[in-house]
């Protein structure tokens, strides 16, 4: 298993919109595993696989952070199909080190979802796992977060940013 490098925003390949996961590969089992190792080693709850430059609509969650092997959840392909509540709270991205802002969800999401083997399921996410298929989701549809605040917010943290990445420097 290998840990990947983070893309970080202004990358281009964080906009795009990605391209659905065709039949599934031992490599791609590969790559699945190497998402979990590289979420684990940065500390997130997901990864989507843009953030690591490739463009699959294949993203990896674990809200235990490494500590329970039954909350992972690979997204292959997957599409919100009804979300309901809201939830009001703070939001950040291994993407954009440093920067946390608080993001309204829905509080439970419903997700049509395909396996491995090509069959298709539905899996509901309440709390904190709505708001990672929220995010996670984005991703591959070529969305940050930070594009979700209100224009003002997103001006006055896109100045920030501009400079964090003309200067590569993305500590806190
Ligand atoms: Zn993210």
């Amino acid at each position: 298993m290998a840990v990947h490098e983070v893309v970080t925003w202004g990358d281009p390949r964080l906009k795009k919109d990605s391209e659905d996961v065709g039949a599934w590969t031992p490599e791609l089992d590969q790559l699945v595993a190497d998402m979990f190792e590289t979420a684990l080693a940065e500390e997130g709850v997901g990864l989507a696989a843009p953030q690591i430059g490739i463009n699959l609509n294949l993203a990896v969650i674990d809200c235990s952070c490494g500590e329970d092997p039954a909350q992972k959840i690979v997204l292959i392909n997957p599409e919100i199909v009804r979300e309901e509540g809201q939830q009001v709270g703070p939001e950040g991205c291994l993407s954009i080190p440093g920067i946390r802002e608080v993001l309204e969800r829905p509080m439970k999401v419903w997700v049509k979802n395909r396996r491995p083997d090509g069959s298709w399921e539905e899996i509901v996410g309440e709390e904190l796992l709505a708001r990672a298929f929220c995010h996670e989701i984005d991703h591959i549809d070529g969305l940050l977060f930070v594009d979700r605040l209100t224009p003002l917010k997103r001006d006055l943290l896109k100045r920030k940013l501009k400079k964090k990445a003309r200067a590569d420097d993305w500590e806190e």
